[in-house]
């Protein structure tokens, strides 16, 4: 065994020095380090994290609450001030001064980067302007807001890498895909934000579902967090609200009553199952409608629904909401989705997973929000169990379906490393690694209990390094306080449960730990995605031992496909369990391919009601050959009743068909 692990640490410098995670930089510094300063122990964290959140709240939309720029704005054109606050009325005053203040704050400002084309008149023509007018056109810029906005910036982006995964969208009548953004008309504002966020060419999910999603096409993807899906479905949504304007929205909003007129009318609508994807969201689309006249917002559970509210009550063109929390905001009165043309399900598999299906049929199927074919529905899953399937036939029209390969498994951006570390020696052995981590590297560690997490979290404390740790029992704050410390390199190390795998949009993670693997592989894979994410180099290192012994055909199936290095025990141990004869019945590692799902209407009979036969195109990943018939039965041949399907199937026939 010390054998193994001399070979391991030979091969991990050399990964290192790949990664620039030089052993010099470590960040042990004793129980009296520096870094230990940087702790807040557990009975301060709320108080800690409720100043930040605040702090984050004020500045997320402070244009509209700073005195002093609502008073300049004032001195600078008292005309438009009052136009203003005699058209709106108190509703939807709010979101006026957002807009309206961030412009006039920089009315003397030259305009930013990505928005050249955009002329100011001599006087900011906005504030003369209604809701109304040409919501086309770019407001002026708030230097503060740009950089509030934009300063994060994505670095050591691979895209070279990233273009090689492969692309399969089927369908009707499916549009071709794009190479640059500038390939479909977005319109200024949207080009001008692409550009604000350094985004020089779209990623594969891009490619796709920009023009699918353009040319008003309902949308079933197969994307997984970190392939830039979310950009893919906010960017053609907002520029067609762009175009369209708020229509008949925001005449509802008017014509109601006093107390009706702070029920808000978004014009889209996003359902994403954790607060941390839903803040991440937000967060893009706040990007993406910097100097235009929508509004985002964001609703979730575990928070004060009260600051939610009034949020809300500020104007809401957007909302980003977990569905518990929506339900909620709907009975009270304050969403009504009656004018809602655009509807996304992001991670649909995780919500179902939730437990949220009553809770989605209620806010798609119950209430008043458009039915399928009046909208525009898009759903984003890593994977398609018939319940998915169920769901896509329910909410969606004529869709297309587009596979994206999966990142994390495909894309050679991640070094997978698979070491064999009995249960005694785990801490010890991640002692050794992170002591040859750089101090600047983003460590995620994964553990399979909260408990585990805990414990591991005190113990890394002890031993002098910088960590914080996320999992179920934590609050929304202490959540939130970890993460933004996580993010910072404050805590240079986040020690988390698989409750924090999913969703977390952490651009400079170059190490994910699996401490405890999961028993299941899907985990696996979203674990180790979240390193070397869109083109970052990125390394993903498991402790192995006798209790993992479930996970063995996969994970092996998984780093030959990935072309890994796999450790020889590894392949003695899947055969071994393969001639016992494992219970799991599954003659097929579900991964192969490299795709969470596939087209189930490409393979289905005529029995399916809602089965068109599609026909498919494919782009990227050119090596893997023509596409033959997939085979399969009927409907749903191709999925396991399992709950994961479409990654195996009960054929001798592969994704590719080979
Ligand atoms: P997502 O898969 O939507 O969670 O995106 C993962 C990360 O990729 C986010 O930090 C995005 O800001 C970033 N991103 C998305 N699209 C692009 C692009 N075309 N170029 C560069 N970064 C991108």
């Amino acid at each position: 065994s010390l054998h193994v692990i001399e070979v391991f640490f030979g091969t991990m410098n050399q990964q290192f020095s790949g990664l620039d995670l030089n052993a010099s930089g470590h960040q042990s510094g004793g129980a009296s380090g520096a870094s230990k300063g940087r702790y807040i122990p557990p009975h301060l964290r709320n108080r800690d994290a409720s100043k930040g959140l605040s702090d984050r709240e004020s500045s997320a939309w402070s244009c509209g609450r700073d005195k002093d720029a609502y008073s300049s704005f004032g001195s600078r054109d008292s005309r438009g001030k009052s136009s203003y606050v005699s058209d709106r009325g108190s509703g939807a005053r709010g979101r006026f001064d957002d807009r309206g203040r961030s412009g006039c704050d920089s009315a003397g400002s030259r305009d930013r980067a990505g928005f050249g084309k955009f002329q100011r008149s001599e006087h900011s023509r906005w504030c003369e302007r209604s809701d109304e007018d040409d919501w086309s056109k770019p407001l002026p810029p708030s230097e503060r807001l740009e950089q509030e906005l934009f300063s994060g910036g994505n670095t050591g982006i691979n895209f070279e890498k990233y273009d090689d995964i492969p692309v399969e969208a089927t369908g009707n009548n499916c549009p071709p895909h794009i190479e640059n953004f500038s390939d479909v008309d977005m319109g200024e504002i949207i080009m001008g934000n692409i550009e604000l966020a350094r985004y020089t060419r779209p990623t594969p999910v891009q490619k796709h579902a920009i023009p699918i999603i353009k040319e008003k096409r309902d949308l079933m993807a197969c994307a997984q967090t970190g392939s830039g899906k979310t950009a893919a479905f906010l960017l053609p949504i907002l520029s067609q609200i762009y175009t369209d304007g708020p229509g008949e929205a925001l005449k509802a909003a008017k014509e109601n009553g006093r107390y009706e007129r702070r029920k808000q009318y978004p014009l889209s609508l996003v359902l994403a199952p954790t607060r941390e994807l839903a803040v991440q969201i937000y967060e893009e689309a706040r990007k993406f409608s910097y100097r235009s006249r929508v509004r985002p917002c964001v609703v979730y559970g575990g928070a004060c629904i009260g600051q939610q509210i009034r949020d809300l009550e500020r104007g809401c063109h957007l909302l980003v909401a977990t569905p518990g929390r929506l339900v909620d905001m709907m009975e009270r009165g304050k969403i009504g989705l009656d004018f809602c043309k655009y509807l996304v399900l992001d991670e649909a598999d995780r919500m179902l997973d939730m437990g949220f299906e009553p809770q989605i049929r209620r806010i798609v199927e119950q209430d008043t929000m458009p039915p399928k074919g009046v909208r525009h529905t898009m759903m984003f899953s890593a994977t398609f169990p018939k319940e998915i399937q169920m769901l896509a036939c329910d909410f969606l029209d004529e869709y297309i379906f587009l596979a994206v390969g999966r990142v994390g498994s495909t894309s050679e951006n991640i070094t997978q490393k698979v070491v064999w570390v009995d249960e005694m020696d785990k801490r010890s052995f991640l002692l050794d690694l992170l002591c040859a981590t750089g101090k600047d590297s983003l460590t995620l560690v994964f553990v399979e209990t909260k408990k585990g997490a805990d414990s591991l979290e005190d113990f890394l404390y002890h031993e002098g390094f910088a960590c914080a740790s996320i999992h179920g029992d934590r609050s929304q704050r202490d959540r939130e306080e970890a993460l933004r410390q996580f993010r910072l390199g404050k805590s240079p190390i986040l020690v988390a449960t698989a409750v924090a795998a999913r969703g977390l949009d952490i651009s400079n993670v170059k190490h994910v730990i699996n401490f405890d693997l999961p028993s299941d592989i899907e985990e696996y894979v979203h674990r180790i995605g979240r390193t070397g994410r869109v083109g970052n180099l990125g390394l993903a290192t498991s402790f192995f031992n006798e209790r993992n012994a479930n996970i063995t055909k996969d994970l092996l199936d998984l780093l030959i496909e990935a072309k890994q290095e796999v450790p020889s025990w590894l392949k003695n141990m899947a055969f071994e369990h393969h001639h016992k004869g494992s219970s799991r019945g599954r003659s097929k590692s579900r991964f192969t391919g490299g795709f969470g799902g596939r087209d189930y209407r490409q393979n289905s009979g005529s029995g399916s009601s809602c089965n068109n036969r599609a026909s498919s195109s494919r782009s990227g990943g050119g090596s893997h050959g023509n596409s033959r018939g997939f085979g399969g039965g009927g409907y749903g041949g191709f999925y396991s009743s399992d709950g994961y399907g479409g990654n195996y199937n009960s054929q001798s026939v592969d994704w590719w068909g080979n």
